[in-house]
């Protein structure tokens, strides 16, 4: 092909290809047709149900150009409109957020500029962003300067960062995974044992040390299962303190426990991914001892009610981060510089990567962190107001829980546990409020969990009003 045929072929493609490239006006035209529809969706928020099925439509691709409007009224029907309403303060099932504005204008402002954040050299400003928002961790719970972390997608692949380091620290590797032990409780986040299975520890023996009445680990069954573990020739390895679990929202003993993995030489990781921000509320004493955590992970886009798709870890030892995930197989560890840290890809399995720093950089200095503090403090309320309320009502409400997630269930004289089921279902029914469902002890418990910044007492009211009604429903029966 000579130049001109190219240069011809060339001008008959960009007539196609510019397209991509919107011009100022049609981009003016759609930011407009997107943030009506955004103020639309968040003023109606409150008239939406909760929750919805979806009838399968329009959403297949099929090479046909379709304009933003169609698309957006497809997306309201088939998506805003179905399955759990996320943004709604009326969501208090599993572990809810919200997703506040300003991180969705962080989201947009970071996909227009595109910049390479996981590599210090190609986007220091970016790469600096996401070592801001570390180092404010790190001082909201007490690490040391010497600690690294990473902004991750979610707090399952910052799980993965820490057990790969611990797993590498203490060189678990061949023989002796059969022989390492890791001790849990029943109310682990499941993520715990997926990681662990991931990264290749399929085969630890796991231990599933006893709870107090309050749901937490008891530390007198952590210390006799290591001892009977040490006597039997095995190897103890690592030890999981959860600062607020998903089913019932309590912090483990996490100061005792730090004692304890120190004492015995074992890798102490603490999973905060629900509840490490309740650390900036009146709670704070809770959380005693989990500065003395080897890895901890927490996720903004839980307790800083940022949209889904940040987590965090911090990690102490940089060295066991940097060993599986510094990108030349032959580094060597006395060559740990700062210039390693300063690119995120070097601490995590991810390279190219979201620009997530800024979701989470840009609240932060807009609105300061009062806001973020006085939500918590919020949830804290109106979780106890909840089970005022539901007491009052004669229902059974599980013990004092130390952070927002608590749990119920009515006393039926007969059939308690199909009953409550049946509670369950007519509450999913009625969707005026959406809650989930748990079995604590063997019994069948609705769970109520309160993150979400845009609950509001309200809600709470609302919330109560429908189990009322529902409840009157199944009694009628
Ligand atoms: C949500 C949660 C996780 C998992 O985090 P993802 O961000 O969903 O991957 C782990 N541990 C606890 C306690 C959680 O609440």
């Amino acid at each position: 092909m000579n130049s001109e045929e190219i240069i011809k072929q060339l001008n008959e493609l960009s007539f196609i290809s510019n397209e991509l490239e919107v011009a100022e006006s049609d981009r003016l035209r759609m930011i407009k047709t997107v943030s009506d529809y955004a103020n639309k969706f968040l003023s109606g928020l409150d008239d939406l149900k909760v929750f919805s099925e979806r009838k399968p439509g329009s959403l297949v691709i099929k090479n046909k150009k379709r304009s933003l409007e169609e698309l957006l009224n497809v997306y309201q029907a088939e998506v805003a409109e179905t399955g759990i309403n996320a943004a709604s303060g009326k969501h208090l099932g599993y572990i809810p957020s919200g997703g506040i504005f300003t991180a969705a204008l962080a989201d947009f402002i970071a996909a227009v500029t595109n910049p390479y954040a996981s590599v210090y050299y190609a986007s220091p400003g970016a790469a600096d962003i996401e070592k801001e928002v570390i180092n404010w961790l790190k001082k909201v719970f007490s690490f040391p300067e010497s600690s690294v972390g990473n902004l991750t997608s979610v707090g399952s692949v910052s799980a993965l960062i820490a057990f790969t380091a611990a797993r590498d620290k203490h060189k678990i590797k061949n023989e002796l995974i059969q022989k390492s032990v890791v001790y849990l409780t029943e109310q682990v986040h499941h993520s715990v044992q997926k990681v662990l299975r991931i990264i290749g520890l399929e085969d630890i023996i796991i231990r599933y040390v006893e709870l107090d009445e309050n749901h937490r680990l008891k530390t007198n069954s952590l210390i006799k299962t290591i001892e009977k573990d040490i006597s039997s020739g095995l190897n103890p390895f690592l030890v999981v303190g959860t600062a607020g679990t998903t089913d019932t929202g309590a912090v483990d003993p996490l100061n005792e426990i730090s004692e304890i993995a120190k004492q015995y030489k074992m890798w102490f990781h603490v999973d905060a991914a629900y509840g490490g921000f309740f650390i900036l509320t009146s709670k704070k004493d809770l959380f005693k001892g989990i500065e003395n955590a080897d890895s901890l992970i927490i996720d903004p886009h839980k307790g800083m009610f940022i949209p889904y798709g940040v987590g965090a870890v911090l990690i102490k030892d940089k060295n066991s981060v940097l060993h599986s995930n510094y990108y030349t197989a032959n580094y060597m560890q006395d060559a740990v510089t700062e210039e390693m840290i300063k690119s995120p890809a070097n601490l995590s399995p991810e390279l190219t990567k979201h620009f997530r720093g800024l979701r989470v950089w840009l609240p932060l200095q807009i609105h300061g962190v009062e806001p973020f503090v006085a939500c918590l403090e919020e949830k804290l309320l109106l979780v106890k107001y909840f089970r005022n309320k539901l007491s009052e009502l004669g229902f059974k409400v599980g013990p004092e829980p130390d952070l927002s997630v608590s749990y119920f269930w009515y006393p039926f004289k007969f059939d308690s546990n199909e009953k409550n089921k049946q509670l369950m279902k007519e509450i999913h029914a009625d969707g005026d409020v959406f809650l989930s469902s748990s079995v604590i002890n063997g019994q069948f418990v609705i769970r109520i969990a309160i993150l979400v910044f845009r609950t509001k007492k309200e809600t709470i009211d609302k919330a109560v009003k429908m189990i009322e009604r529902c409840l009157e429903k199944v009694m009628s029966r």
